[in-house]
């Protein structure tokens, strides 16, 4: 049994929907579930949506999810016939669900709001898609994953619950797969046990690929870009940045924590746990070897360069120069726990403490004056973290030297530098 991921620029438009069933007609596995995110910008549509009702501006949420029910719409026109009714119907039952909700106040928190509006661009893709597939002659069988991935309402960041979890699996999804059936669903989306719909964090359907294939045993993972490789640095920042045929697990963890935009970072335990390779590979052209992502360390890596832009440094003294102990790490994990803030580097001195973030405004803002009553609090925006594993003179040359420099970390590994 395998597991494939299709991220939303491989479903954003009617050609690349068949460009999918493309490369399911040449797949050869008789056990195959299919995990698929919304169709290319969805899912930041629906959130202005959510935005809109959230501010009261019903007819302006109305009208942005009109917007997003024509483009579905539009796509299932064009790739359909024999099933375009069908789907239309399924499609309605969804746009009515979110509508119900845009007629109504808003009384709950946000990110429940959040939940309940953008689970739907999941939904809306891989109805689009099972029909299509099945209309080209692919049986398969469309899941609704909130049947399926229970969580808590933790939402916009929801924790799934993995016994109630595996049971469904064992006995919903199990016996559809045995009865040779291709499985059609959503990533990205789970929900409570009142039947609330919740989201795992943007990006969060390789997530949720992940948990398939760790949660059925699979032979493997293979997830879909528009990429050829996992690359040792984003090509758009550094232009000569080569591929990287092989991975190790703790190699991607490692990139991911460092901000690598690879793949999302919960993605990874659920694979090394049970030892599942991930393949990434790039669904433009099969035809392509891409990363392989397995529990073999890769001798002589290149440098590994991962760019993190608009970063904020907050230098926190104490008031009375007294050395900075654990009571006030303590207080300060706490803050940033409350204020859902989480650094992208950490440096301790005797009197001080400095951290940098990526520049949520908000929070920063709300977090210094939350700091300000034990420390002198500086902050420094408009930086950027530059991290580098398994760097070498070259790399330190070009990325490193010329640069002022702010904070450097080095080990013998990897070096990180916040600078101007
Ligand atoms: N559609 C969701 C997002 O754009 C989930 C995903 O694509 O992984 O964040
Ligand atoms: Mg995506």
């Amino acid at each position: 049994m395998k597991v494939y991921k299709f991220g939303g620029a491989s479903v954003n438009s009617a050609e690349r929907v068949a460009n999918v069933a493309g490369i399911l007609e040449r797949c050869s596995e008789p056990e195959l579930v299919i995990v698929i995110s919304a169709m290319g910008k969805t899912t930041n549509a629906l959130e202005k949506v959510a935005q809109a009702f959230f501010e009261n501006k019903q007819d302006a949420a109305l009208q942005l999810f009109e917007e997003i029910k024509k483009q579905h719409i539009t796509v299932a026109k064009y790739l359909l016939v024999t099933h375009y009714l069908a789907c239309e119907a399924r499609l309605k039952d969804f746009f009515t669900e979110v509508e119900w909700l845009l007629h109504d106040q808003p009384v709950r928190e946000y990110d429940y709001y959040y939940d309940q509006i953008v689970s739907i661009g999941e939904l809306l893709s891989t109805c689009i898609v099972s029909f299509y597939l099945n209309e080209r002659g692919i049986t398969n069988e469309w899941i609704d994953v909130r049947d399926i991935f229970r969580t808590d309402d933790n939402f916009r960041d929801a924790n799934i619950e993995l016994s109630f979890t595996q049971k469904n699996i064992e006995e919903q999804v199990l016996p559809l797969i045995k009865n040779k059936k291709w499985i059609v669903t959503q990533g990205f989306i789970g929900a409570t046990d009142e039947n609330e719909s919740t989201t795992l964090g943007r990006e969060g359907s390789d997530y949720s690929a992940a948990l398939f294939a760790n949660l059925l045993d699979a032979e493997s993972l293979t997830i879909w870009k528009d990429v050829q490789n996992v690359m040792n640095a984003d090509p758009k920042e550094i232009p000569d940045a080569v591929p990287l045929p092989s991975l190790s697990y703790s190699e991607v963890i490692e990139m991911a924590y460092y901000g690598a935009q690879v793949i999302h970072p919960k993605t990874i335990k659920p694979l090394q746990n049970k030892n599942i390779p991930l393949y990434v590979k790039c669904f433009l052209d099969a035809a392509l070897p891409g990363t392989i992502i397995h529990n073999t360390i890769t001798k002589n890596l290149p440098p590994i360069i991962v760019i993190k832009r608009n970063q904020v440094m907050m230098e926190l003294k104490t008031k009375d120069f007294a050395f900075v102990g654990d009571a006030h790490a303590y207080q300060l994990y706490q803050w940033f726990n409350e204020h859902s803030l989480r650094p992208t580097l950490t440096q301790n001195g005797a009197i001080s403490l400095t951290f940098a973030f990526d520049n949520w405004e908000d929070k920063i803002a709300k977090f210094s004056s939350a700091a300000a009553g034990l420390f002198d609090v500086h902050v420094t925006p408009g930086l950027t973290l530059t991290t580098i594993r398994h760097y070498d003179a070259e790399a330190l040359n070009k990325y490193v030297n010329e640069k002022e420099l702010l904070v450097k970390q080095q080990t013998v590994k990897n070096i990180r530098v916040l600078h101007r």
